[in-house]
Parts: structure tokens; sequence; C-alpha cells
């Protein structure tokens, strides 16, 4: 089954809403043809409606890095599915790593927050990954089925066509230090492997997986040529056009 692959920036708490429009100005600019690829962004929330301007007419798609699990009520600071999709978000990144660490995110909010964003018609990259200690500790198949059935619990075969997982290590993020072939080729045939047995082999022949950590101009060929990587999930590397476009043109067909 062919999977059209899939390229998207993660901004984290990056980019005014100035810095938002020259960058995106600068990658419409540069990625004249965007044939036989997907480009995405994830600007933080308050570029949002900057972006969905500046991307008005693109082919570029929009996400955003988090939102709440209900669609509206009494939480403070929150940001609903239904105003994401009001500003113009075509899918939402559930479950990194550093809302996990760094915020206390659990598997069970992360799958309640998965159903939310389908119910509410936003696509989910749902990021799941292992710590350097589980892996030295060789638990990574370990984390990465629980991550999965936990996230993934209420999911059925028919909806797999809107969630795309992201292999995240969590070492890799931000390090510098990208997996190697081995680790990221034997982590993506789990995942498959594991969505064959619980969806069926036509759901996870759809399933688009993005591998995402310390991607650069340099690695994302010998990535985008292994197996089961059907995309990549980039951080830093996704805040400057001349960082990002190398990456996108990967294949240098753009
Ligand atoms: C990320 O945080 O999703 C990520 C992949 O970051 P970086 O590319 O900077 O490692």
């Amino acid at each position: 089954m062919s999977r059209i692959p899939l390229i998207a920036g993660n901004w984290k708490m990056h980019k005014t809403l100035s810095a938002t429009r020259t960058l995106l100005a600068e990658l419409r600019l540069a990625l004249r043809d965007t044939d036989g690829v997907e480009v995405a962004v994830a600007p933080p929330f308050t570029a949002l409606a900057a972006a969905a301007e500046a991307l008005r007419g693109s082919a570029i798609r929009i996400g955003a890095q988090n939102m709440h699990e209900s669609e509206e009520g009494a939480f403070t600071g929150e940001i609903s599915p239904v105003m994401l999709t009001d500003l113009g978000a075509n899918f939402v990144i559930l479950g990194h790593s550093e809302r996990r660490a760094l915020f206390g995110e659990g598997d069970e909010l992360i799958n309640r927050k998965v159903r939310r964003a389908l119910i509410s018609d936003l696509e989910v990259v749902l990021c799941i990954g292992e710590t350097l200690e589980e892996r030295r500790a060789n638990r990574t198949d370990k984390v990465l089925r629980k991550q999965l059935e936990a996230g993934l619990e209420t999911v059925k075969p028919e909806e797999i066509r809107r969630i795309t997982i992201a292999y995240e290590p969590v070492w890799a993020i931000g390090t510098s230090v990208v997996a190697s072939t081995d680790e990221v080729a034997s982590a993506h045939a789990f995942i498959r492997k594991w969505v064959t047995s619980k969806l069926g082999e036509e759901a996870a022949g759809a399933l688009r997986i993005l591998y995402g950590g310390s991607v650069s101009g340099d690695n994302a060929a010998g990535l985008m040529a292994l197996a089961d990587v059907d995309g990549l999930l980039v951080g830093g590397a996704s805040l400057k056009p001349d960082k990002f476009i190398p990456i996108i043109e990967y294949d240098g067909a753009r």
C-alpha cells in the first residue's frame, strides 16, 4: 500500500506573529511544488490564525501542539478542539514526550484527547517513544506497546486513516543524537505489527508512521529510505527554512 510521506514541523514554544508570517512566506516561496509529499507545520496556539492566513491557498497543512480533552468548559488557560478547528487547524499533536514528561500527561488522558480530537474532526499525530533508561533496560518494545495500547484503545480500524503515529525516542529529541537505522527500523516494524494485530492489515497498511528526533537535511534521506518510515516529525530544524526545506526535499524531487 502506498502512503504519501508526511514531513511535519513542530515549532514548540517558538515564533511570534511576525516571525510566523516571515517563516511561512519563505516556505511557500521555496516550496512551489509539494507533489508527492505532504508538508505540515504546528505553530503555537497564538500563531495558528496567522499561519492559516499565511498558508491560504497552499497545500501546507496546519496543526496544533496540544489541546484539552473537552469541547468547552471551566478550564482556565486551556484550548479546546473546537477552537483549534475554528482557527484553521487540520490536526493536533498529542502525547509529545514534553507533554508527558514536563506536564504529567499519561496514556489515559492522551487517549481521551485522541477520542475527542477525532470527534471534533481533527486528525491526530500521536507521539510515542522510550527514554534512554528504558532503551538501556531493553524495554523499548514494552513501552511502545503500552503507549499504543492506551493511546489507541478506543480507535476503530476505520479511524486509523485520521491518525499518524510518530515514533520519537525521547533521548533523540533536541539532542543531535539520531536513532540508528536499525533502531528506527525495528521500532517502526514493531509499531506496524502491533497495529496489524489490533486493527487489521488494511488499517496497518494505511497508517503513516513518522520518525522524530534530531532530524536534519543530512539524515532525512537515510531515514526516509527505511521500509516503515512514512515521514518525519521535525522540531528544531523546522524553525528555519534553510534547515527545513532540505528535509522536505530529502529525495531531491522538489
Ligand atoms: C520533537 O520535539 O518532536 C522533535 C523531533 O525535536 P527535534 O527535531 O528538535 O529533535
